[in-house]
């Protein structure tokens, strides 16, 4: 019941040493979510050994060079590679014309279905839903339509108690059946209530992705109680004036947003090339929110289950 975020890219513009653009990869139960496409995401996927194939969907915030210039490649190396099964990308107005024209003038025909969706980047919607995992959408504020993406665990699912498990040797169908909340038939006929070998239903795990954007109270409802909240800081505190007339935030902004939204962790990235030690910027953004940590290409943050007090 796995639940990771890995960073394949945190920085902001142009790449540097270390840190290639932005991209990064959720995975919630086996579903493997792209979220941006920077230059260089499908590299980053090999370093770091993401499953290429198992991503069926991919979540764009804006149409700003740094997040989707690796989209050309990542497609091309699909087609080459035979894949079949559809690809749905998520992203606003103008995605479309910007994928058709490059596939077109490449000479680029796909082997395999690709579907585009266009997100309203004003109206906060659920863009995509399964039995597991719901995708909401919300507006952020950049120099360019630009959207935020929340991704929240669905179904509550039972906490099975091991030492049922070994005291009446229940099988994996046994357990399953526990965990969506079934009773349990044992092969001597006895049936065990649900009850007795489960737990409460576990937390419900989220992640929010905040980039990128100017710091606005106007998204904090949307990524409120977050276990996990990704947000830009492409600056520091003492660049604020520029953080705000080019549609980014500082450290503070991200630490002001991760405390109003109560969220459990935040992590920072898309760091502008100008800082080399990103020590400075987690200082910062630690005398607001200390639960602070560094995106970090390569670097990935775990949600455990936890089952409800
Ligand atoms: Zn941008």
């Amino acid at each position: 019941m796995i639940f990771e975020l890995s960073i394949l890219g945190c920085s902001s513009a142009i790449p540097v040493r270390g840190r290639y653009l932005s991209s990064q990869i959720l995975n919630i139960r086996q579903r493997y979510f792209l979220i941006d496409c920077g230059e260089g995401t499908q590299y980053r996927m090999l370093d770091f050994k993401i499953p290429k194939s198992k991503i069926n969907k991919i979540f764009i915030s804006h149409l700003h060079g740094d997040h989707i210039y690796g989209l050309p490649g990542l497609l091309s190396s699909y087609n080459i590679g035979n894949r079949k099964k559809s690809l749905n990308i998520y992203g606003p107005a103008g995605l479309n014309p910007f994928i058709e024209n490059m596939l077109d003038y490449s000479y680029n025909h796909l082997g395999y279905e690709l579907k585009i969706i266009t997100v309203d980047h004003q109206i906060p919607s659920v863009v995509y839903e399964d039995d597991d995992v719901k995708v909401t959408s919300f507006p952020l504020r950049h120099r360019v339509p630009a959207i935020g993406y929340k991704f929240e665990e669905k179904s509550k699912l039972k906490n099975i108690i091991p030492e049922k498990i070994e005291e009446y040797s229940l099988d994996y169908n046994q357990i399953r059946a526990a965990k969506y909340g079934n009773d349990i038939v044992l092969s001597s006929g006895v049936v065990l209530k649900n009850e007795e070998v489960t737990l409460p239903p576990k937390h419900l795990r989220s992640y929010a992705y905040c980039s990128d954007t100017a710091y606005s109270k106007s998204y904090i409802p949307y990524i409120k109680n977050a276990d996990l909240l990704y947000h830009e800081s492409t600056y520091m505190a003492n660049m604020q004036e520029k953080a705000k007339m080019r549609g980014h935030s500082t450290t503070i902004d991200a630490a002001t947003a991760a405390k109003k939204a109560n969220v459990g962790k935040l992590i920072l990235g898309h760091y502008s090339s100008r800082y080399h030690n990103l020590n400075p910027l987690l200082e910062e953004a630690k005398s607001v929110f200390e639960n602070t940590e560094l995106g970090l290409d390569g670097k990935k943050y775990k949600v455990e289950l936890t089952t409800d007090e």
